[in-house]
């Protein structure tokens, strides 16, 4: 009879797909299971882990990044295994996972953009801020894509932390780029910007700015940009003054207060400024073969369903610009043969049990993090949703709700079917590499941005992972 999953004998299996901070949230929470014996395999489909930390965090947010220390803690500990380079769909099937693993847990983030639907949205020149974000931080899905940057004017659309990290990254100058480890041909075509005027565009009022106030804050600190906020812009409506006054939502308050400073002390003393707009949606992007202009509807708050929606008046306004970024949100892709709600962008689950359509629990299958609730709150929020998802996880454990595997090891698989995977040493390997070349030219590191890239790295170093190659 075989002995309880859980056990030395019979340890539970776990495949984790995706290696961001809800993926790594979610092993963590399964390592504290001390009187269990737990295998996690993490899969990511980049040589690289960490997800949104490395892909998705601003260059100019060192200090957010170094949450990675947390993960190589998880990534030390026994049982962990990471394959990057092994991609879900393609490399390796849902069927492949069921016969080794007793549950899988998804956690592929929101991999694409939202779009405005509008006309003008795909002329040259007008981009979706997830690609840039991807391209300056030298994500290898996106090294290639080019931004013209020789124009004055830029817009970005929305008025989330997105939004916030693209504006400051268009608007610091090469010193303060220099610092960061952003794409070193995004350091260069950034330096050598044209960019004068950013406007920053929200289709609600300043009370409901879903940028929070240190990110608000920080435009003050930048060293070649003023930031505007006309007093006009900021006047408030009667129901958001009530919103504010009652004091529930105290990050729009602090934000209120922040962009009343900025109102009422103006700077004009830098090279370029940042323009705060607010009830602004626009409604075409305009040009003759790339981006000319941008067609904004005025929009007053009103109230719907309890909620304070942009409703979009008679008047319109055209402001030229050269180039437009969409920041409005992320959205989840499916993955192939997993439920999925196209509506919410996210894998069909209850608290993080994967159901099917009719709302019947699949065995075995979990999510975690932006694939499971939506692109929404900060790192740290991963960390709580993970937790919950694992801890229903370990209640089908108990019930012996798992998947039955039949073999026990993935690596002859991947094998077969020719697939160089990278471990975690391989991993460690290309970060010392990164910031070798970072220390010679004094930044914190400089990026692989090519899969081939790193392989050929890994390959010129074997003797150094394999020592017995060399001997
Ligand atoms: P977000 O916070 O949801 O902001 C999206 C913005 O787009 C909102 O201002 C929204 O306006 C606007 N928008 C949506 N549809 C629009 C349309 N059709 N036209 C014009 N505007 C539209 O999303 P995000 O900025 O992508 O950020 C995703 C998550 O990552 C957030 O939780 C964010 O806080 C987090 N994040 C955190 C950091 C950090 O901590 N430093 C950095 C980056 C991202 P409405 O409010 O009117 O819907």
């Amino acid at each position: 009879m075989a002995s309880l999953v859980g056990t030395t004998d019979n340890p539970l299996r776990v495949a984790i797909i995706g290696s961001g901070p809800s993926a790594f949230y979610a092993a963590e929470h399964l390592q504290k299971q001390r009187d269990m014996t737990i295998i996690i395999d993490m899969f990511e489909r980049l040589p690289t882990p960490f997800g949104l930390v490395r892909g998705g965090v601003a260059p100019d947010h060192q200090k957010i990044k170094s949450v990675t220390k947390v993960y190589e803690r998880i990534a030390e500990q026994p049982g962990f295994r990471f394959f990057g380079n092994v991609t879900f769909g393609k490399d390796i099937v849902y069927n492949d996972l069921a016969e080794r693993y007793h549950a899988i847990i998804y956690a592929v983030g929101t991999q694409t953009d939202r779009r405005m639907d509008i006309p003008g949205e795909d002329l040259p020149g007008s981009h979706a801020a997830t690609e840039f974000v991807g391209w300056y931080n030298a994500h290898p899905d996106y090294h290639d894509r080019t931004f013209d940057l020789s124009g004055k004017r830029v817009a970005v659309i929305g008025n989330g932390n997105v939004a916030m990290d693209v504006i400051r990254i268009l608007a610091r100058t090469e010193d303060e780029l220099h610092s960061t480890d952003i794409a070193d041909y995004a350091l260069e075509a950034l330096s050598n910007s044209g960019i004068k005027t950013l406007y920053l565009l929200g289709r609600r009022g300043p009370a409901q700015g879903k940028f929070t106030p240190p990110e608000l804050k920080e435009l003050q600190d930048m060293a070649g940009a003023d930031i505007v906020v006309s007093p006009d812009e900021i006047k408030l409506d009667p129901l958001s003054e009530k919103y504010i006054q009652s004091g529930e939502d105290r990050a729009a308050v602090r934000n209120l207060e922040l962009l009343t400073h900025y109102a009422q002390n103006p700077t004009d003393t830098k090279p370029k400024k940042i323009v705060m707009r607010f009830l602004v949606s626009p409604v075409e992007v305009l040009g003759t073969g790339q981006v000319e202009a941008i067609r904004l509807v005025k929009n007053e708050i009103c109230e719907k369903e309890h909620m304070l929606r942009p409703c979009p008046t008679d008047e319109f306004e055209i402001l030229p610009v050269d180039l437009v970024f969409r920041s409005i949100g992320y959205h989840g892709v499916p993955l192939p043969g997993v439920p999925f709600n196209e509506k919410t962008g996210t894998i069909r689950n209850d608290h993080g049990r994967v159901t099917d359509d009719s709302g019947t629990y699949r065995t075995g299958e979990y999510a975690v993090g932006w694939i499971k609730r939506g692109p929404s709150g900060i790192i740290g929020t991963n960390k709580p949703d993970a937790q919950e998802t694992v801890t229903l996880l370990l209640e089908d454990v108990g019930a012996g709700r798992l998947l039955a595997p039949a073999h026990s090891e993935i690596e002859s698989l991947l094998a077969e079917r020719g697939i160089r995977f990278v471990t975690y040493d391989d991993w460690r390997l290309l970060d010392q590499l990164e910031q070798t070349w970072g220390d010679a030219v004094g930044r914190p590191r400089v990026k692989f941005y090519q899969v081939e890239d790193m392989l050929h790295a890994l390959a010129d170093h074997a003797d150094i992972l394999n020592p017995q190659l060399s001997s």
